[in-house]
């Protein structure tokens, strides 16, 4: 018989695709069902159009056997099956797609698609088997062929017979080697449980002949026979292909559960089928705990992909972003084709089409939680609100507008989170900014003499606890036109007139706070009188863009840049250390020295900034006592 070389190119991309592509052997499988699932597909579509051919449901299966003696594996469908034509230009040719070809000529009504576009998923069966042994009748031929090929050097075409259309596909698996074993491709077990991974919702059934253990008949109590029976071992239709109606909460929980998307139940899911642009049914969860290694480089995002119920990728990284990388789930789309690789998925119009409506879906959905069920959005925001704040953060703030209704932070006036909506909706009639104070626990926050004067004026103050509260914020720079204010920032932003009397003071004593300024030069950039201090004799403040908070979280940094905030010592002139300083500085140089350095080194810890020299401040101590 006469040997056909498979055309160079197809020869070539053979070798590479054997070799790196499929990195999973096992998925050869995969893309054997699914051409056979294909195939049926085509002969309903066929029959739809020709009366010639009748479609009946029952007989449309596929069927899987192995053979541990002889190291077959075969697979049997009953679809459109191939010409002699077909099977040479189909399969000898190894980038041309039947599929495409298909859906090119037909135009696809009733939403029946055909999945796969690349022609390079049969040759995954070189990965296991040495040989490919192929035998079809095609629905428009009398007589069936039969294609044989290993692989490397070409194949052959002959007729051979066949009574009923279809395609039988046989495998000889691989000899076991020294590093790689193939017999895991005729155990019944492990080639069920590959079914079940990749194709269980394949729509027609998958049947084979699974080994059972029954009473043996007229035999003794207890002895069992070995029989092989054939069962379905596909569930063929999925949960996210069902209406919403006829499920129930524990339904989702149940499907949460078998796909361990986590250990948790989960907090809320949706449900979409969306026909439109782009057609496709997801299942999304949002978690209620926050996975151990959540907030770790451990941690994977992604959704499961399905391309017409065949899974084709676990972890789909391109259909979540990263502020919604808690978000569980799978995608089924009809429009995506059983691509090969990452690389070409990421690339896919349909796939960014169904990206972005689900970001859109997801937001709404947690909109919808924190107005119909607060408790419930507070339990999920506790466990990935850092991450909505990193969103902000991010990408310099490329996303701040889809994500500034989602959060939440404590505040001076409230007991529970505050949404800055309500923020804004309770802002004073002559407050015109949103004011902020950072700390290390809302107790903490609350006592922070910076806080007196705003608290004082009756505005509400958002507690920033997070490291990160800070940065997002400073992101976010404003919301609803309301500039975001620090309570510790030099300047607050009051609206206030300068009175007559504080301007006195303030000539009064500049010469004080001149010699103050000098004493303290290099660690502060300036000396003022405050307005903002009540019961405290002094505090800094901070200038410019980087707050006191912002520079303990960068010093905390490994790769930590040295970034300091401009500070501003204030001093409470209704104190009476500021009468003790005025006399010190007209009496005694050493003592306005050491007051000085004792009220910076009593800032610095109230900030919780770190004392520049604690052997100094203690020395200095003593000197008062004694
Ligand atoms: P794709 O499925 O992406 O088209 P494949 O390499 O998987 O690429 O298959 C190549 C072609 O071979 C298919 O498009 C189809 O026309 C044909 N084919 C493969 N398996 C079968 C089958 N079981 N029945 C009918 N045709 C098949
Ligand atoms: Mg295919």
């Amino acid at each position: 018989m006469e040997k056909k070389q498979f055309q160079a190119e197809s020869k070539r991309l053979l070798e590479m695709m054997i070799n790196s592509i499929y990195t999973q052997k096992e998925i050869f499988l995969r893309e054997l069902i699914s051409n056979s699932s294909d195939a049926i597909d085509k002969l309903y579509y066929r029959a739809l159009t020709d009366e010639a051919i009748s479609f009946d449901q029952d007989r449309y299966a596929i069927h899987i056997s192995a053979n541990k003696e002889a190291r077959t594996l075969t697979l049997t469908d009953t679809g459109i099956g191939m010409t002699k034509d077909e099977l040479e230009t189909n399969l000898g040719t190894i980038a041309k797609s039947g599929s495409l070809g298909f859906k090119k000529t037909n135009e696809m009504k009733d939403g029946h698609d055909i999945i796969g576009q690349f022609g390079v998923g049969f040759y995954a069966a070189f990965m296991v088997a040495d040989q490919v042994s192929v035998v079809s009748k095609s629905v428009d031929a009398d007589s069936a062929y039969r294609w044989q090929s290993d692989g490397s050097d070409g194949y052959t075409i002959e007729e051979a017979t066949k009574d009923v259309p279809g395609t039988d596909i046989t495998l000889h698996i691989k000899e076991n080697t020294e590093d790689e074993s193939f017999d895991e491709f005729l155990d019944e077990h492990r080639l069920k449980s590959i079914v079940k991974k990749y194709s269980d919702f394949i729509r027609y059934p998958i049947k084979m002949d699974v080994t059972t253990y029954k009473p043996k008949e007229d035999g003794e109590e207890g002895e069992t026979e070995e029989v092989q029976e054939e069962q379905i071992i596909n569930s063929m239709v999925p949960i996210w292909r069902k209406n919403k109606s006829e499920l129930t909460k524990e339904d989702y929980e149940q499907f949460y559960q078998d796909k361990r998307y986590g250990f948790d139940k989960p907090l809320e899911h949706i449900h979409l089928s969306v026909d439109g642009a782009v057609r496709y049914n997801s299942i999304l969860f949002i978690p209620e705990s926050t996975p151990f290694d959540y907030y770790s480089k451990e941690y994977e995002k992604g959704l499961e992909l399905y391309a017409n119920g065949v899974l084709i990728m676990e972890k789909c990284a391109d259909l979540l972003p990263d502020f919604f990388s808690f978000v569980k789930g799978m995608v089924d789309s009809e429009d995506l084709s059983l691509n090969i690789s990452r690389e070409m998925l990421q690339h896919d119009r349909q796939l960014k089409l169904i990206a972005k409506n689900i970001q859109s879906k997801i937001k709404s959905q947690l909109q919808s939680l924190l107005k119909n069920n607060r408790e419930a959005y507070e339990t999920f925001y506790k466990s990935f609100g850092r991450q909505l704040k990193f969103g902000v953060y991010n990408e310099f703030g490329a996303h701040k507008k889809v994500l500034e209704d989602l959060l939440l932070f404590h505040s001076s006036t409230e007991k529970g989170f505050v949404t800055l909506s309500e923020y804004v909706s309770r802002m004073k009639e002559d407050q015109s900014n949103i004011y902020y104070a950072t700390g290390e626990s809302i107790e903490r926050i609350a006592k922070l003499p910076q806080t007196e004067l705003v608290a004082d004026k009756g505005y509400e103050i958002l507690y920033f606890t997070e490291d990160v509260d800070e940065f997002a914020i400073k992101m976010l720079q404003s919301y609803q036109d309301k500039e975001f204010q620090s309570v510790s920032s030099a300047d607050l932003k009051l609206d206030e007139d300068e009175s007559e009397e504080s301007k006195e003071e303030l000539d009064a004593n500049k010469d004080l706070f001149e010699e103050m300024k000098t004493i303290l030069a290099g660690k502060v950039k300036d000396v003022r009188l405050s307005k903002r201090l009540k019961t405290h004799p002094v505090i800094l403040a901070a200038e410019g863009e980087v707050t006191i908070e912002m520079e303990k979280v960068l010093q905390a940094m490994p790769d930590n840049q040295h970034v300091k905030a401009e500070k501003v010592l204030e001093i409470n002139p209704n104190h009476d250390v500021f009468k003790a300083l005025q006399s010190a500085k007209d009496t005694d140089q050493e003592k306005l020295k050491l007051y000085t350095n004792l009220l910076y080194s009593q800032a610095l810890l109230i900030e919780g900034l770190p004392l520049e020299d604690p052997v100094e401040f203690t020395k200095d101590m003593c000197k008062v006592m004694v």
